[in-house]
């Protein structure tokens, strides 16, 4: 049995098939034997019924024969009487040997005991007859006629009729034993019957129970295996199909599980691919973000925190547009593999679609809140220091410097969408860092209040305007040689009754998006207009830049209004200077210079504000009305400390002097930049170094200071 469950189908089969047909063959013989058995016991009932009867004939008959004789001899002479002897003789004879075979059957111990009473009778009643026979014998040879003719007709014919009723008995007795053995035969043959029946029953249920069994057997390895191989197609390419005790079975499912592994190989590489970066080798945002989760799940477990940084690289604009994108291509494979190389272990990286680089990094242990406050800028700076050595390309060598947005793990998000929530919040601070002109920023609680206030920051900024809220501050601007002081650039302010002071990082970029901008712009126009409509009173030189934006520039009635607000306060409107920035232009497209060129027309000067952080080519700047370029604070950072910023520097100082264009460097804050940007000969400087941002008053009392450069 445990062989057939162990073994293949085949032979399975093969010993049910066999078991099967030595029972028929069994089956057969015993029914054969059985056939024969009965067979032969009615061939001897009849044999014996037919022999028994002939005995007892034959015995009858020649005892007639020989008392038929004896009339013969009465009436024969003694010659003639020879044959007649003869004859008797021969019935004799004959009787004699039926008597025999009656007498050798009678032996048998089986015989029933009335048949052999039956034929004692018979011997008796023979004897006896013969006896009456031999004495009628005598009576004819002695002659005696009469006598002998009485004796026949009495004693001996009275002989022979009891012999012949012994016979008739005897042949009773033998007919109602034959009947019993008869009996015995078919009761014989109902035994066989329900013998071979019995078989018949017997290798029936065998073979059901054999059936069962190999249908058991094997149809159930099957169902498993469809199951296993149902799980297999839904996508569980992890399920292994069980093995079993049938060896076809067993193939089936072990190939199956090939086919299984090899799927979830391919799969596995097919969706490593999809959520891989193929510049980078870095996770893509959906991995990135799994990977991260576990990440930090081990960190917490070791009690440690961690930083998720968001790197955007300044200036990939101007790197694509003059060097191409495989150059910008081929410095982000750079960047991924200095980050690589300098970040702690263990990191997940990843490159969001947008293109900034991501970096899920270990800091030290949770215990100390105020260990992730001092660690997580310096492991910022020491990254940025790290990424922003120059890269170069087909030997073309140029800077890098990457603004990085920072979230820390568990103050800043935690839980099981930790990794979402940092990454959306190093990514805003990423954002702000950018807007906010720094070069990194750690994530601050303090946003989402504003942002989910930024709702009622609209109606604010309705109200801000009519109550006059803003405030104008002016940073002055002076002559890079003398130092004299030239005017100022006009910056709002935005004193909310209930936020306090905020800075226009905070404010502009919603204004300009719900278009709230152009109110702002004109407010600021007008407040600059009555400042210089108040220094001309007095006698006071200067002029004042007001910054506006690209909305500005799709407002058509701006120059008619200016123009009129110019004339109403009779300020010349060569004291007012326009901002407009770089990037806002190359954004806004053909539309803006037509505008531009209305507003230089009514006298105003225009100036190209953040100049570098956009893409404009040399042929675009030729076109645009123009008078002042003002190098990006970008560009004037650090400029003293390395020298090949110094020469990118001097390269855009070039460039705006070749137009014939004032260059003014904004951000100035160290004397050292100071001399660089003497040296490289900018026309205008502003920058905390001269002055912060003034408001009126301080502003109306500002004198410059002789600055000594380092
Ligand atoms: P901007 O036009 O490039 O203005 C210069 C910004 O650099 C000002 O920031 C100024 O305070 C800051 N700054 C000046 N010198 C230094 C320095 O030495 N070091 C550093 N780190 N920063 C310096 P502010 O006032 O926060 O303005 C930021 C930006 O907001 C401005 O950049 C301008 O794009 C925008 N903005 C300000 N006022 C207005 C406005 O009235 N209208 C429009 N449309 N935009 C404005
Ligand atoms: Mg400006
Ligand atoms: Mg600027």
């Amino acid at each position: 049995m445990m062989f057939l469950l162990r073994s293949s189908i085949g032979a399975r089969l093969r010993l049910s098939y066999l078991v099967l047909l030595s029972l028929v063959l069994v089956l057969a013989a015993v029914g054969l034997n059985r056939l024969d058995h009965l067979s032969r016991a009615l061939k001897d009932v009849v044999a014996e019924m037919t022999q028994g009867q002939a005995r007892v004939e034959s015995i009858n008959a020649n005892a007639e024969v020989a008392a038929r004789k004896l009339l013969v001899l009465i009436g024969a002479p003694r010659e003639g009487r020879v044959s007649a002897y003869a004859a008797i003789d021969a019935a004799n004879e004959r009787l004699d040997e039926a008597m025999r075979a009656l007498a050798a059957r009678s032996a048998d111990d089986e015989l029933a005991p009335d048949v052999k009473a039956a034929f004692a009778d018979v011997e008796q009643r023979l004897a006896d007859y013969r006896s009456r026979y031999a004495a009628n014998v005598d009576l004819i040879e002695a002659n005696n006629v009469d006598a002998a003719r009485r004796q026949l007709s009495g004693d001996t014919e009275a002989a022979l009729a009891r012999l012949t009723e012994a016979l008739a008995r005897y042949s009773g007795a033998e007919q109602h034993a034959l009947v019993a053995r008869s009996q015995d035969v078919s009761a014989l043959a109902v035994r066989d019957r329900q013998i071979v029946l019995g078989l018949c029953i017997a290798s029936l249920l065998l073979g059901l129970v054999l059936a069962a069994l190999i249908t058991r057997g094997i149809v159930q390895p099957l169902e498993q295996t469809q199951q296993g191989a149902g799980r297999i197609a839904a996508g569980h390419y992890e399920h292994r199909i069980t093995p079993c005790a049938v060896k076809e079975v067993d193939q089936l499912g072990e190939s199956l599980n090939q086919l299984a592994a090899a799927v979830a190989d391919r799969e596995a590489a097919r969706v490593h691919a999809a959520e891989t970066d193929a510049l980078t080798q870095f996770a893509r945002q959906p991995r990135f973000l799994r990977e991260g989760q576990a990440l930090l799940s081990q960190l917490s477990h070791q009690g440690r925190q961690a930083m998720l940084a968001c790197l955007d690289v300044d200036r990939l604009k101007p790197i694509n547009a003059l060097l191409g994108f495989e150059a910008g291509d081929a410095l982000f494979q750079t960047l991924a593999q200095r980050l690589s190389a300098v970040a702690p272990t263990p990191a997940v990286f990843g490159r969001l679609s947008g293109g900034a680089i991501v970096a899920l990094l270990p800091l030290g242990a949770q215990a100390a809140e105020s260990d992730a406050d001092a660690e997580q800028p310096a492991l910022t700076s020491s990254l940025q220091q790290a990424l922003e050595l120059p890269a170069e390309w087909r030997g073309q060598s140029f800077d890098v410097s990457v603004t990085v947005g920072a979230a820390v793990y568990p103050a800043d998000g935690a839980g099981p969408q930790a990794m979402g929530l940092l990454l959306r919040r190093a990514e805003a601070a990423m954002y702000a860092a950018k807007r906010l002109k720094v070069r990194s920023l750690r994530y601050d609680p303090t946003w989402e209040s504003a942002r989910a206030s930024h709702l009622s920051l609209l109606s604010d900024l309705r109200q801000a305007l009519a109550e006059n809220q803003l405030v104008q501050v002016l940073q002055p601007k002076i002559d890079a040689a003398s130092g004299a002081l030239l005017g100022a650039e006009a910056l709002v302010r935005w004193q909310h009754p209930q936020r306090g002071f905020m800075s226009p990082a905070e404010f502009i970029p919603f204004a300009e998006s719900t278009g709230r901008i152009r109110d702002i712009t004109r407010w600021m126009l007008r407040r600059a207009i009555t400042n210089l409509a108040a220094w001309q009173a007095e006698g006071r030189p200067g002029y004042i830049g007001v910054n506006i934006s690209t909305l500005d520039l799709a407002d058509a009635d701006l120059p008619a209004w200016l123009a009129a607000e110019l004339a109403k306060a009779g300020v010349a409107p060569g004291r007012l200077q326009l901002e407009v920035t770089e990037s806002g232009l190359m954004a806004a497209g053909r539309g803006p210079v037509e505008v531009m060129a209305a507003l230089r027309a009514i006298g105003v000067s225009l100036a190209i504000d953040d100049f570098g952080t956009g893409q404009s080519s040399l042929a675009y700047l030729q076109k645009l009305p123009v008078d002042e370029l003002k190098v990006d604070r970008s560009f004037v950072d650090r400029v003293d400390r390395e020298p090949r910023r110094q020469a990118l520097l001097q390269s855009i100082i070039d460039v705006g002097r070749s137009l014939g264009l004032t260059v003014t460097a904004e951000g100035v804050e160290t004397p050292e930049e100071l001399a660089v940007l003497r040296r490289c000969g900018a026309d205008v400087l502003q920058g905390f170094l001269i002055s912060r941002p003034l408001d009126e008053a301080a502003y109306a009392a500002w004198q410059p200071r002789a600055l000594e450069a380092a």
